[in-house]
């Protein structure tokens, strides 16, 4: 079995959105299944696109979820560089081969020359003119050309573009992965530009170039590169390149929420939701757009929910870790129609993340909190902090949001679900087990004992209870936060709350 060789490849042209970011992790998972090897280049030929900061978080957000390449623009590797603008060298010479070959012709047309030609041809009724088998006999190029004359074009320095001579008439088979065996007629393609006229090359050609020297074996992106696969099977056919062929995965759309259309950035800007990795401040605007991580989600539980969209594991086990997801992947699940976007999924899942992290792991998002605010605690009491307030998080910042109230007073006061009735029975509560032993069965015993005694069933009782705690009627196990409180906390807060009513 060849070794299987995968690629990332995105252009440095702004934010990468999960769309991209699920395109790198099934790349990294069929690689690491196969003990091969999964490579991040970057392809910033279009320096028109190119926006500064895009390749660091391209960089950073991969780093963050953990998909982390064995070679690429960060690492090095066999096949340096892995930054397209720096392999113009080698593009030219590919180019050329291909000129040589009689794949590939020299065009000098200008973009007069160009509309000209379009105008002309729709006159004469033809539907989308371009620049093709049919048209290429009526331009500037080497085929129309003497040898001579493009000769000293060349040497004069006129500008030129490379153009791939995409054959007429020619039945292009190409097996897709998701979408099984292709047929696209070769007289619908035009004669793409391989080289621009500054020698850069454009992205097929470079793609295909890269593709065949750093040994690719999977191509496995987004379905909008679907139209562009028959030019680059034409493209290996022409360099001759069959044989080493990369397979075809070209992965259906992450839809909107509501299932129709691609999702956007605009659909979480109108629904408040992220579709971003990390924070991005827009150069223009200046505006933060906000990520993932920001929002408190946990990487492991974005990998998960993205492996999840797209690719069925079969079974009802929805909990991955990266190795499970490495162990379980196949390209022969992936789905055939666009996965639709849904957030609740993702908090969902960043819950049972939260939840079934370890208090140490947890810790530090309360300690450094507790630092800024001058509180000095034992390590023991914010354990049980985190036990007891981890099962009632989302987020990451959820976690300090319901810890902070074990640890300063509440400011406010819920009223709505405030009863007098209730407090009575608390303050009689408390004046009971204040004088016994702090401990969880005293307490709750004494609890249950007392709502018999007076008739009260505990949802009379608990919400008062909380809020006369923690200010909020809901929130986390009454008992169990009075052994974490301890007895002079709870006896202080009973007390301010009479004082403050
Ligand atoms: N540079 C292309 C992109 O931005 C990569 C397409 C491919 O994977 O071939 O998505």
């Amino acid at each position: 079995m060849t070794r299987i060789r995968t690629r990332f490849a995105p252009s440095p042209t702004g934010m990468l959105h999960l769309g991209g970011i699920r395109t790198a992790l099934y790349n990294y998972l069929l690689a690491k299944k196969y003990n091969g090897n999964f490579i991040l280049r970057i392809e910033d030929t279009d320096r028109t696109r190119f926006v500064e900061g895009a390749e660091q978080y391209i960089i950073d957000s991969l780093k963050w979820l953990n998909i982390i390449p064995d070679e690429g623009v960060v690492n090095g590797g066999p096949h340096e560089p892995y930054r397209q603008s720096l392999r113009k060298d080698i593009y030219k010479k590919y180019a050329e081969i291909l000129v040589k070959n009689g794949h590939a012709y020299y065009a000098f047309d200008t973009s007069e020359e160009l509309d000209k030609m379009h105008k002309n041809l729709t006159l004469e009724g033809i539907a989308n003119p371009q620049y093709d088998a049919n048209s290429r006999s009526l331009m500037k190029n080497s085929l129309t050309l003497s040898s001579d004359e493009v000769q000293s074009r060349i040497s004069n320095g006129e500008p030129y573009v490379i153009r791939f001579m995409t054959p007429n008439n020619e039945v292009i088979r190409f097996h897709d992965q998701v979408r099984g065996w292709i047929k696209v007629d070769s007289s619908v393609l035009d004669d793409k530009v391989l080289l621009k006229s500054d020698g850069m090359a454009t992205y097929h050609l470079a793609s295909i170039v890269d593709d065949y020297l750093m040994n690719i074996s999977h191509v496995i992106r987004g379905e909008e590169w679907l139209p562009s696969a028959p030019l680059h099977i034409l493209m290996y056919k022409a360099f001759g390149w069959e044989d080493v062929m990369p397979k075809f995965v070209h992965l259906p759309l992450l839809l909107k929420p509501e299932g129709q259309g691609k999702l956007s950035k605009r659909d979480a800007e109108e629904h408040g939701f992220p579709i971003f990795p990390l924070s991005w401040v827009d150069s223009q605007s200046g505006k933060t757009i906000v990520g993932f991580r920001e929002l408190g989600y946990l990487p492991e539980a974005v990998v998960n929910f993205l492996a999840l969209m797209g690719w069925n594991p079969g079974g009802d086990k929805e909990l991955f870790s990266m190795d499970e997801l490495v162990n379980d992947f196949s390209l022969e699940r992936l789905g055939k129609s666009g996965a639709r976007f849904n957030i609740k999924k993702a908090e969902w899942f960043n819950h049972q993340y939260i939840k079934s992290k370890s208090n140490d792991d947890l810790k530090p998002y309360i300690k450094t909190e507790l630092v800024k605010l001058n509180i000095t605690c034992d390590d023991s009491k914010i354990d049980k902090v985190c036990e007891l307030v981890k099962e009632r998080s989302n987020f990451v910042g959820d976690i300090w949001m319901h810890a902070k109230l074990f640890f300063v007073e509440p400011e406010e006061y819920e009223k709505d679900q405030f009863s007098s009735d209730a407090f009575d029975f608390i303050k009689k509560y408390i004046s009971i087990v204040s004088d016994g032993k702090w401990i969880y069965e005293i307490l709750h015993d004494t609890m249950n004992r007392m709502l018999i005694d007076h008739g009260y069933k505990l949802k009379d009782i608990m919400p008062t209870f909380r809020i006369i705690l923690f200010g909020e009627h809901n929130g986390p196990d009454v008992i169990r936060s009075m052994i974490i409180l301890g007895r002079d906390e709870v006896i202080k807060r009973v007390d301010n709350l009479i004082l403050k009513l």
